[in-house]
C-alpha cells in the first residue's frame, strides 16, 4: 500500500519522531499550521480515526503530547483536527495556538508555517524530552 505514514511508520521515510509506544507514533508535522504542530498515528492502518480500535488509549496518548508541547512550546491553547481527508491513515493533528498566528477563529489549512530544518529537530527534542516526564 502507497500510504505516507506507513512509510514513515516503517522507517522510509524520515520524520522529526517525538512520541512512540507500543501502537502509535507521534512526529511533527513536515508542513506545519504553527510550531509545535504534531501528528499522531496508530502503527497499523486504520482509515479514520474512529477506526482505531484502543480509541481511549489513542486519545490518551494524544494528552502525553499536549502536556509536553504545552510545557515546551507554551502556547494559548491546543487544538485537535481529525478531518482525515489529506493522508488516508488514520490521524489525530496536534495544533497549538498563539496570538496573531493567522488561522482566526479556526484553523486554515493554507496557514502553513515556515521553520526551518533545525527548528523542527529543536522543537521535536524538546517535546520528546518533555514526554519522557509526562505520566500515563
Ligand atoms: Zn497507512
Amino acid at each position: 500500500m502507497d500510504c505516507v505514514f506507513c512509510k514513515i511508520i516503517k522507517g522510509e521515510l524520515p520524520s522529526y519522531k517525538i512520541y512512540e509506544d507500543e501502537n502509535f507514533l507521534g512526529f511533527l508535522d513536515i508542513r506545519p499550521l504553527n510550531p509545535g504542530n504534531s501528528i499522531l498515528i496508530p502503527k497499523k492502518h486504520y482509515r479514520w480515526v474512529y477506526d482505531v480500535p484502543n480509541f481511549g488509549e489513542y486519545w490518551e496518548a494524544a494528552k502525553k503530547i499536549v502536556i509536553a508541547t504545552e510545557k515546551t512550546i507554551k502556547p494559548n491553547s491546543i487544538n485537535f483536527l481529525t478531518l482525515g481527508y489529506e493522508v488516508p491513515h488514520a490521524h489525530i493533528r496536534i495544533i497549538p495556538r498563539f496570538d496573531n498566528d493567522n488561522h482566526t477563529d479556526g484553523i486554515r489549512l493554507s496557514a502553513i508555517k515556515n521553520i526551518s530544518k533545525e527548528r523542527m529537530e529543536e522543537i521535536a527534542n524538546k517535546i520528546r524530552e518533555a514526554i519522557k516526564s509526562v505520566k500515563s
